[in-house]
């Protein structure tokens, strides 16, 4: 049998791409992931979809699994032979119980490994403008708990803490935020001290609250401050007004959701996420090569025939591709075939399998491709692999040009529905849209249902026939003055400077 093992992951303290690559190897590998709160979605995104997930936290099971249940699990589960990624938010080791769920393996021989994350202690002040040490006004940084047992007083040495001069992290600590307060003012530090709490740090919604150490508790309460928050005392506080990078990017907090397909989401999502915007993905269309597709093998069988190979997306490069691949065959069987793609993502596509277009039209969408080829004066034939229910604005343009062609449907578009309250829940007002294809606008609506009322998002639009599409669901759009991705959030940067 398989040996099993557990591995602790730090998943980070919010923002997902603070995810180490050495988590997100071991996530990608798991047969169970146990999990808890503070661990957010697009990590959990990438949990393989046959892995099984355990929730040992609160949020959504409204009780907590005790710690030594959890620690049955860990080791029931790795003696079954399975890999277990235990994810936890921040560090592991960091008040996080690592140590603890790791004693009952240990004493069963069982293997495993942590893999540190990192943690909100600094990740969250950084986030804010906030170094936790600066040589100008600190030696030394400090992180303690500001949880308290029940009934209990905290166990806090406050008089040693205020000697040390240092910068002073206290996590756990919203609802004793009072009593560690009063404790450093008791014992000597300045009332004028900089301080600050900072809620759901690092990500889409963080909040920092400025104040000095008498004026913070009340600031907290007016401000209303929940957990999960840190509390951060020091001089250095006072650096966050100049360097408080996070909360002014241009899309700090603006809701998102990406439409595109999963396996290419991924660089739009990241992109907008590291504008600040708070991204669900909602790939609501799935492309798969059509299967058998005996005009595609026979025209690629023929390829001589053809003058010019035109892809109308990345998908279609795919499609060919796998063609190639099942055939055992590889690039060296289309010859010297000239190569037309419709924008940039589909060359780069061409260029991931070591080729490269020959032809980009100016304005990347059908008709325009159409035209470039036209342009182009082919003598021989022209061979089109795309959708199924692919655009006539194309072969418009060719017929125009009275250029020969056979157009082949070589992969076709499903919709999907995955996560639809959680979508639906986003609807409001202010919260922008992404298609990149006419083909998502109609997934994203039929996902939800035609009488779901879309009126109050806005679909931001990759080019003239996405926007066209969106105009026939009655959407409000925003449209990219080219079709590409740079220029899709270019547009989204706009819209908010001016919507602000
Ligand atoms: N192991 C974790 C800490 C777990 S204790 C780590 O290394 O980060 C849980 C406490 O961490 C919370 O009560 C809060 O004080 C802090 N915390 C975790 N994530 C946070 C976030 N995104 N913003 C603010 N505080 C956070």
């Amino acid at each position: 049998m398989k040996k099993g093992q557990v591995i602790l992951v730090g998943a980070g303290p919010g923002d997902p791409d603070l995810l180490t690559i050495k988590g997100r190897k071991a996530i990608e590998s798991a047969d169970v992931v146990v999990y808890d709160r503070l661990v957010g979605q697009a990590i959990f995104d990438l949990i393989p979809p046959g892995a099984e997930r355990i929730n040992v936290g609160k949020e959504s099971s409204h009780h907590t699994v005790p710690q030594d249940q959890i620690n049955r699990i860990l080791l029931e589960k790795a003696l079954e032979g399975k890999c277990v990624v235990r994810l936890k938010g921040g560090d592991p080791f960091l008040f996080g119980r690592g140590g603890e769920e790791l004693e009952l393996l240990a004493e069963h021989g069982v293997s495993f490994q942590e893999i540190p994350g990192i943690t909100s202690a600094i990740a969250v002040p950084a986030y804010a403008g906030i170094p936790v040490t600066h040589r100008d006004c600190c030696s030394s940084l400090h992180i303690i708990t500001g949880h308290q047992r029940a009934g209990k007083p905290l166990n806090i040495n406050f008089p040693a803490l205020v000697q040390t001069r240092g910068t002073l992290v206290f996590l756990m600590g919203v609802s004793a935020l009072e009593e560690i307060c009063r404790g450093l003012l008791d014992a000597g530090m300045e009332p004028d001290m900089p301080a600050a709490v900072i809620e759901r740090g690092t990500t889409p919604s963080q909040r920092p609250v400025l104040a000095t150490l008498s004026t913070l508790p009340e600031t907290a309460r007016t401000e209303q401050v929940k957990s999960p928050a840190i509390i951060v005392v020091g001089k250095v506080c006072a650096y966050s007004r100049q360097f408080d990078w996070f909360d002014h990017l241009p899309l700090k907090g603006k809701k998102v959701i990406v439409t595109r397909p999963r396996e290419r989401a991924g660089t739009l999502s990241e992109r907008l996420r590291a504008l600040g915007a708070d991204v669900t993905e909602f790939p609501c269309i799935e492309t798969h090569p059509l299967l058998p597709c005996p005009a595609m093998e026979q025209a690629v069988d023929n390829i001589g025939r053809y003058e010019w190979l035109v892809f109308t997306s990345p998908a279609g490069v795919s499609a060919l591709m796998d063609l190639l691949e099942r055939t055992d065959r590889d690039v060296r069987a289309l010859g010297p075939v000239k190569l037309a793609a419709i924008g940039p993502g589909t060359d780069r596509e061409l260029r991931r399998h070591g080729l490269r277009a020959d032809l980009i039209p100016e304005v990347y969408d059908g008709e325009h491709l159409g035209q470039a080829l036209c342009r182009a004066k082919p003598t021989g034939k022209v061979l089109i692999l795309r959708a199924q229910w692919g655009t006539r604005a194309l072969t418009d343009a060719l017929d125009g040009g009275t250029i020969a062609y056979d157009d082949i449907r070589c992969y076709e578009t499903r919709y999907t529905a995955p996560n639809t309250d959680r979508v639906r829940g986003l609807l409001t007002p202010g919260t922008i849209v992404t298609f990149t294809s006419a083909s998502t606008v109609t997934g994203f609506v039929s996902a939800l249902g035609e009488d779901t009322d879309c009126s109050a998002i806005t679909a931001a639009c990759i080019g003239k026939q996405t926007e066209a599409q969106a105009h026939k669901y009655n959407l409000h759009t925003i449209t990219a003055e080219h079709a590409t991705m740079d220029a899709l959030i270019q547009r989204i940067v706009e819209g908010e400077s001016s919507w602000n």
